[in-house]
């Protein structure tokens, strides 16, 4: 700060302007640069791992939003697999229970995995898939009577099952934990409308979805119209998505920014601020080098 009370205008003139260029530097710094905010996002894509394996995530985090985030969703799964393993869950009867009797008709080939350690995960063939949920790749599965589960494809190759599984997994995994949080106010919006608010922590759980999954950088939500923020948030996130090629930067790096924002217009700044020092960052785009198709006229 600026102590000295007689200085001239333009002495003035040059403080406000030094205070402005920390203040934006610490800025730029809290955002990207801070190693605890990208161990903060690593930790967490660590412990949505863990409760696909059912392992356990030795790397404690240092984000104590996060942190409260991962426990209070671990404390909720033990407790349902208490439950679950006691009560004799199959396949089909946790479909029985969360859809329609006309649309479960023939998933006799579902299958149930993980049924102790983490995550239950319930596979069908992917035609089956298409049928109960047109659309969707992987479907998280919540409902009052029965253990949150994810529904997932099996596809008729392995290998495309493997890759499928490597980004809808921890996509969906993210989505039960997203729940858990929200059902003990563990994620606030300062969004005074109820139906702003509600919006934009959809758009939000979308956007750190595809953080931790390492999928196209985008939010949404089912069933409602995006507002113009949002519309705007999803065009920085598509441009930082391709600024982030060029740089050594992992789309976990930006959950702790990200989840700074407590509404759309907090969130529309978070990303311009994350975009404008990625462009920074990011190695020019590499220019296309002439083939074999120069002609040279001599
Ligand atoms: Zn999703």
């Amino acid at each position: 700060m600026c102590e000295t009370t007689t200085r001239t205008f333009t002495q003035y003139l040059f403080c406000v302007i030094i205070i402005n260029m920390v203040d934006t530097q610490k800025e730029t710094e809290r955002l990207l640069e801070d190693a605890s905010h990208r161990q903060a996002g690593e930790c967490y894509a660590r412990t949505i791992e863990a409760l696909i394996s059912g392992g356990k995530n030795e790397l404690a985090s240092n984000n104590p939003m996060l942190s409260d985030l991962t426990k209070n969703a671990q404390i909720a799964l033990e407790r349902q697999q208490i439950k679950f393993v006691s009560g004799k869950y199959s396949a089909k009867r946790l479909l029985e229970s969360s859809f329609p009797k006309e649309r479960i008709v023939g998933l006799e080939g579902a299958t149930l995995e993980n049924p102790s350690t983490g995550i239950v995960l319930v596979r069908i063939p992917r035609r089956a898939l298409e049928k109960l949920h047109p659309g969707a790749r992987a479907v998280a599965v919540f409902s009052n009577s029965h253990i949150p589960f994810v529904l997932i494809a099996d596809y008729d190759d392995k290998q495309i099952t493997q890759i499928e599984d490597e980004e809808n997994l921890p996509h969906e995994v993210h989505h039960i934990v997203w729940r858990a949080g929200r059902a003990n106010e563990l994620i606030g919006a300062t969004e005074e409308d109820p139906e702003r608010k509600r919006l934009f922590l959809s758009f939000i759980n979308e956007v750190v979805a595809t953080m931790v999954s390492n999928g196209k950088l985008h939010g949404h939500c089912q069933g409602m119209e995006l507002t113009d923020e949002l519309i705007e948030a999803n065009e920085l996130l598509s441009e930082i998505d391709e600024q982030l090629k060029r740089t050594d930067y992992k789309k976990t790096d930006l959950i702790i920014p990200l989840l700074e924002a407590k509404n759309m217009k907090e969130l529309v700044t978070v990303l311009g601020k994350i975009k404008s020092e990625l462009k920074n960052i990011a190695k020019p785009e590499a220019v296309p080098t002439n083939g074999g198709w120069t002609s040279i006229s001599v």
